[in-house]
């Protein structure tokens, strides 16, 4: 089945952004709406190939169930990606507000009877740090364990919120999730990663040293992990043919398995 209306949950952000820009790439292209706290940037034609001027903005916040109610019904997805989350260095409570109370009414609107002909995915931008315990991951994979205690509450709140939705899948016929735990992304658009690098670079932060120098991190580019949401979307309205993804995590990766 043609993807015809997605709904990008937190497409004013990095990775949202990137989200758009590839949705719009799909052809037939589908209808994109997004809904955020915050409107979509001023966006770089260098960067993006998307016409912002195609993209219907709603502003919305996902801990609002009604306003999340009034945007399905005006929107109708048939697929819903939700990408939003508070950035990185925020308070417990912020984190469970919205990672947790907010993808749970993302959910539970969705599933509501007047939705069943109308909403049939959910893809969850979930986080590669959902099996961080502190040590060394090496050839990590899905069957890797998450943590009993997790690091902190960014992780706690993306592993609950990862949790949430793959219990979902199915909790109305013809609802399917999936979830993609991208480790941390970098390219156009980015406000945290390099531009915190570039910040240390000019304080006395580059004196020091973690561990013997052969740490590794698993870096991914954002039109990848954008991409990969694409074919999660595409995968969950194919879900009869075989290779399904439906209540699934997969870790997105530049790395070759
Ligand atoms: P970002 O901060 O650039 O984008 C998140 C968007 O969510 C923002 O536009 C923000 O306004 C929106 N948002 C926040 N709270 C909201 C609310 N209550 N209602 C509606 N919208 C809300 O972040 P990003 O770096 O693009 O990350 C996107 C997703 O990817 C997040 O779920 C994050 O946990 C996940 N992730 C990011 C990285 C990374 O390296 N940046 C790595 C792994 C996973």
């Amino acid at each position: 089945m043609a993807l015809s209306t997605v709904l990008i949950i937190g497409g004013s952000g990095f990775l949202g952004c990137h989200l758009v820009d590839r949705f719009y790439a799909v052809s037939p292209r589908p209808a994109i709406h997004v809904l955020d706290i915050r409107p979509l940037p001023i966006i770089s034609p260098e960067f993006y190939s998307f016409n912002p001027d195609e993209i219907v903005f709603h502003k919305g916040d996902i801990t609002d169930p009604d306003s999340l109610r009034e945007i399905y019904r005006e929107v109708k997805p048939d697929i819903i990606v939700h990408s939003a989350s508070p950035i990185h260095g925020m308070g417990k409570e912020i984190y469970y507000k919205v990672n947790v109370d907010g993808t749970q009414a993302i959910i539970d609107v969705a599933v509501e009877p007047e939705f069943a002909d109308i909403i049939k995915g959910l893809v969850y931008t979930s986080s590669a740090s959902v099996i961080y315990n502190g040590e060394d991951l090496r050839n990590a994979d899905e069957t890797t364990p998450m943590p009993e205690k997790q690091m902190d509450a960014y992780n706690e709140t993306k592993a609950l919120g990862e949790k949430m939705v793959l219990a979902a899948n199915n909790k109305r016929p013809g609802f399917k999730t999936v979830a993609l735990r991208p480790s941390a992304m970098f390219g156009p658009g980015d406000r945290q990663l390099i531009p915190n690098m570039v910040q240390v670079g000019y304080t006395s932060g580059t004196r020091f040293q973690i561990g013997n120098n052969w740490n590794i991190f698993d870096f991914t580019y954002i039109g990848n992990v954008a991409h990969a949401h694409v074919l999660a979307a595409q995968k969950l309205l194919d879900e009869k043919k075989s290779g399904g993804v439906a209540g699934e995590p997969f870790i997105i990766t530049n790395n070759q398995p």
